[in-house]
């Protein structure tokens, strides 16, 4: 029996994990909940998991919870979230808690030894040597939920373990669907509303990685998420754009074979395939009717198009804290954009010119938390002086 610790519950990805896990009441027990601040959803997720403990980021929302559901324990604030994924009353814990906030508890997770299912990427981007050092110190399992990053864990031996290079792997290829903007005539560009960019093709996720989807940082962070994760160098790992999002990632080895994971876009697959590795079990989603899907088309990324790509992988060569850098100016770029501060193109642009500046501001290179930290709300107080000029000037 698994005892599962849901970081992120009200999100998309931890209410599919916990769909996956109403399926599986005899193998799987749900322990804890933990979530930022919603409590509507917290409520109905613990009126219907009955978990011994629930954590709520948000002081508030901690108090409000606790006062509806009197008899279970109810956490409050970010470090009782940390002291949850570290404590001893779960072995697994899923990940799934947006942006670098998610960084803290996941690393405590690890640090604990536990089974860490991984579906938020900025962790990995921020600090993804220190996390999988850690990993390999404490004796944690890492299985990536990102649907590229588990299609890839999924292509290598079942021997495989994360954290180390795989062997006999020529190079990792990476699917991207293109996002909605993949055929928007470039001068549209400017003038897409965020109601635009959050409307995904194929995938149903939350709103700041839709967007991220859309200016394809979400595949240049999963590019620095998968050199953390393989230990592979960047000229490794590649990139294809598959509109119809089947084919999830591949692996091609030194022979020749490419070894390519398909199924329908369903966080499911990979949340299923994660909980109940190295077993399969049952995840609520069907197979693929390939003769009625017909073709599957493949292009090369447009880098004048989407930027973003364009700078991850800089970043991604560059090493050191600039990958932390990208991730936190794209951060407050994307919120910028949700709220209608800056245009489509300003996401790119601020993110490139807070990189630029990185490189001269003597920021630590030290991977440790701390490092990891001070330079993310360096990048941070960056954009947002950035943000405040733009409109003063306005
Ligand atoms: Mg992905």
């Amino acid at each position: 029996m698994r005892r599962l610790l849901v970081l992120g519950a009200t999100g998309s990805v931890g209410r599919s994990t916990l769909d996956v896990a109403a399926r599986h009441p005899e193998k799987l027990e749900v322990v804890a909940l933990a979530a930022h601040r919603d409590v509507d959803g917290m409520l109905e997720l613990a009126r219907r998991f009955a978990p011994r403990v629930v954590a709520m980021a948000d002081a508030d929302a901690a108090k409000r919870l606790r006062q509806s559901i009197p008899g279970c324990e109810v956490l409050s604030g970010p470090e009782a979230i940390c002291e949850l994924a570290g404590d001893a009353d779960t072995d697994t814990v899923m990940s799934a808690i947006v942006g670098a906030v998610g960084l803290s508890p996941t690393l405590a997770a690890i640090r604990a030894g536990k089974r860490v299912l991984i579906a938020n990427k900025e962790p990995l981007v921020m600090a993804g040597s220190l996390m999988m050092d850690e990993a390999r110190r404490c004796g944690a399992s890492i299985i990536p939920i990102d649907s590229e990053h588990n299609a890839i864990f999924q292509c290598l031996p079942s021997t495989y373990r994360c954290g180390e290079a795989p062997r006999g792997v020529r190079r990792l290829v990476l699917t991207a669907s293109g996002g909605p903007f993949r055929e928007t005539p470039l001068e549209d560009l400017a003038a897409v509303t965020p109601r635009q960019a959050v409307r995904h093709p194929n995938w149903s996720m939350g709103p700041k990685i839709s967007v991220d989807s859309a200016t394809l940082m979400n595949k240049g962070l999963e590019l620095i998420e998968a050199a953390a994760l393989y230990g592979l160098p960047p000229e490794a790992l590649d990139v294809v754009v598959h509109p119809e999002s089947v084919i999830h990632s591949l692996v091609e080895y030194v022979d020749g074979s490419s070894l390519a994971q398909l199924g329908q876009p369903d966080m499911r697959v990979p949340i299923a395939h994660a909980l109940a590795w190295p077993e399969r079990w049952e995840s609520g989603v069907g197979g693929l009717d390939l003769a009625s899907l017909g073709r599957l088309r493949f292009e090369p990324p447009d880098l004048g198009r989407f930027p973003c790509l364009r700078l991850a992988r800089h970043a991604l060569a560059s090493g050191g804290n600039l990958p932390n850098v990208l991730n936190a100016a794209n951060e407050i770029a994307v919120e910028a954009f949700l709220n209608e501060r800056i245009g489509f193109p300003g996401i790119p642009q601020m993110v490139e010119s807070c990189c630029e500046s990185a490189a001269s501001a003597g920021l630590p290179q030290a991977a440790s938390l701390e490092a990891v930290t001070q330079v993310d709300a360096w990048a941070r107080t960056w954009c947002r002086e950035r943000l405040a000029e733009v409109a003063h000037h306005a």
